[in-house]
This record gives C-alpha cells, sequence and structure tokens, in this order.
C-alpha cells in the first residue's frame, strides 16, 4: 500500500492528482490549510484530511506527526503554489515588484516546500520507495524565458518564475542529499484554475497527468530532474 500526501490538494491540479492517485490504489492525504475545504474534498474524492499550512511551521510538523501515528508516508507532492496577483489582477513586473511581494510568494512556494521536505523527509526514509514530486512550472526554465519562440518569454511576471525555479534547483539539492529517494520537479502546463483566473489552456486532468506519472516513479526511475508529459525539460 503507497501513502502519498498532496499538499494543496482541497482543489486545482493538487485535488486531480488525488483523484487520479487514489484510482491506481493510493492512499491519499489531502494536505489544505482550511479544515473545511480539506474536509470536503477529502470526502469527495475517498481520502484522507490533514490540515497543513506550508506556511506555518507547528501546522506542519503537527501534519507530519499525525501521519507518522497513522502509519508513515511513501510519496510527498509538494503541490501547494500562489501566483501572488495584485488586486487589479496583474503580476508583479520587474518595474512593479516590491521585496514584500517576492517574500510573501517565496514563502509559500519555496520556503513552504523546504518547510514541508524537514518535517517529512525522517517518515519517507522509513519507506522502501520514497518518492517526492516538486510541482514547479515551465516558467522556472531560464532557456524558455530567454528564448523569444516560447509562451514563458512573454510572461511579464518575476516573483512566480523565480521561485519555480528556486524549486528546480531545490530539487537538484535535496537528490543529491537524498540518493535513496526519487526527488523530480514537474512542470504540468498551462492549466485552468483558480491560480490564473481558470485562463489555462489545459484540463486539470491534463495537468495532473506528469504529477501523477513521476508519484509513481519506481527505485530506478530518475532523480534530480525536472519533467513535463513529454520528457525531461532544459532548466
Ligand atoms: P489552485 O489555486 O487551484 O490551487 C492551489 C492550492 O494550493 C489550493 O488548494 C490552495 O489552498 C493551496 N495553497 C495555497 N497556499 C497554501 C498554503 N500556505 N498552505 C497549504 N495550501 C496552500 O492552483 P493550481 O492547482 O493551478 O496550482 C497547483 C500547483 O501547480 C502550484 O504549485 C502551481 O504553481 C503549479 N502550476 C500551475 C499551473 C497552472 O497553469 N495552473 C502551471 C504550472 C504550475 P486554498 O484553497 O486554501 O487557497
Amino acid at each position: 500500500m503507497t501513502t502519498t500526501l498532496i499538499t494543496g490538494a482541497n482543489k486545482g491540479i493538487g485535488h486531480e492528482t488525488a483523484r487520479q492517485l487514489i484510482a491506481a490504489g493510493h492512499t491519499v492525504y489531502i494536505g489544505a490549510r482550511d479544515a473545511e475545504r480539506g474536509r470536503r474534498a477529502a470526502g469527495e474524492l475517498g481520502a484522507r484530511f490533514v490540515l497543513l499550512d506550508v506556511t506555518d511551521d507547528a501546522s506542519v510538523e503537527a501534519a507530519a506527526k499525525k501521519i507518522e501515528a497513522d502509519g508513515g508516508l511513501d510519496v510527498l507532492i509538494n503541490n501547494a503554489g500562489i501566483e501572488s496577483r495584485t488586486a487589479d489582477n496583474a503580476v508583479p513586473t520587474a518595474e512593479t515588484v516590491t521585496a514584500d511581494q517576492m517574500r510573501t510568494t517565496f514563502e509559500t512556494n519555496v520556503f513552504g516546500v523546504v518547510r514541508v521536505l524537514h518535517a517529512f523527509l525522517p517518515l519517507l526514509e522509513r519507506s522502501a520507495a520514497p518518492v517526492v514530486v516538486n510541482v514547479s512550472s515551465g516558467l522556472a526554465s531560464l532557456t524558455a524565458l530567454s528564448d523569444p519562440d516560447h509562451f514563458a518569454h512573454f510572461y511579464p511576471g518575476i516573483a512566480y518564475p523565480a521561485s519555480k525555479t528556486a524549486v528546480n534547483m531545490l530539487t537538484v539539492q535535496f537528490a543529491k542529499a537524498f540518493p535513496a529517494m526519487r526527488i523530480n520537479s514537474v512542470e504540468p502546463g498551462f492549466t485552468k484554475t483558480d491560480l490564473n483566473g481558470n485562463t489555462g489552456t489545459q484540463t486539470v486532468e491534463q495537468g495532473a497527468e506528469i504529477i501523477v506519472r513521476m508519484a509513481q516513479t519506481g527505485p530506478d526511475g530518475p532523480t534530480g530532474g525536472y519533467f513535463d508529459v513529454n520528457g525531461r525539460l532544459p532548466w
């Protein structure tokens, strides 16, 4: 039996990832920062619920204690993320961004990943086949952002892409430090969710595909990489 935790899984791509992994036989914990939203999602899906705000040390530690007491963890999916739009729905650009906006984005997307990894690594180390999937973005790729022929080149924001590039870097360094685990980052593709005001061109089913695939990586699978549905990506 494979036990999987997905952070920020009460809606969007994380919610769909939970649905697909449950169908594949995983026991799934829906991590959510709001108990009502999390319990409702877990109830809909036949998942377990754990209260987990990735920006809060005490919340993350309590979630790790609960899952440890329940029997442990095999797969961790760091999915919770924010894009930090301003009141007029714009993304902060190089001209307008403030240090506070950068900090807020990094608090969830980067420091949250580190906080959750540190709390759950001791549990994962006891698994026979530990796997970590860090949900990154196509906007993490310096190759894509500096290529005028790539869609990512035209994204004007700065905080979100910088945070996701940092996620890719964390992935590489954690993968080197924990060679017994498969630790990869993934780009789900531009997916219709609240994160982008439902402007994405893919369905959540399509967005979840690479996450679900990498969550099922076996002990001989890749580690330290960055993937989308078509394979390894440059970044
Ligand atoms: P959604 O906004 O639909 O879902 C984001 C989820 O993260 C929600 O469940 C939200 O909870 C949760 N969350 C936010 N902050 C925290 C926190 N501090 N603690 C715990 N949970 C939190 O977005 P998506 O489903 O689109 O995003 C999922 C991941 O996919 C993100 O990492 C995103 O960056 C990435 N991604 C998305 C793309 C897209 O096109 N949609 C493309 C590339 C990457 P709540 O409901 O409480 O706000």
